[in-house]
């Protein structure tokens, strides 16, 4: 997957409506593709270090096993590990917790 470059986004920078944002308003889901047995989420989770600005972050999952099988994020933890870092797990999160508000399936 692509833009695993350190960036991190303000707000005004991030384009479209968020499907779901989280309760603290930390992440936020912009985008949502069901493929098959997976389930692609492209998502925005803020910095704590930096507020107001936002990691952007992309996971494929199988809501079957809840297993995460691909995703990138911005953030220095996922650009030096390279494993799934809080970000990618709270996206999946979230939207285990709102995906009845927003899945129409
Ligand atoms: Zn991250």
């Amino acid at each position: 997957m692509k833009e695993s470059n350190g960036k991190m986004y303000s707000l005004e920078e991030i384009l479209g409506k968020p499907l779901i944002i989280s309760s603290d308003k930390k992440t936020r889901i912009y985008g949502l593709d069901i493929k098959g047995r997976e389930i692609e989420i492209s998502a925005y989770a803020e910095s704590e270090s930096r507020k107001g600005y936002f990691h952007k972050v992309e996971i494929e999952y199988l809501p079957a096993s809840m297993y995460l099988i691909n995703g990138s994020c911005t953030c220095e933890s996922f650009q030096y590990y390279g494993m799934p870092c809080k970000h990618m797990l709270k996206v999946r999160n979230i939207y285990l917790k709102n995906k009845n508000k927003i899945n129409k399936y």
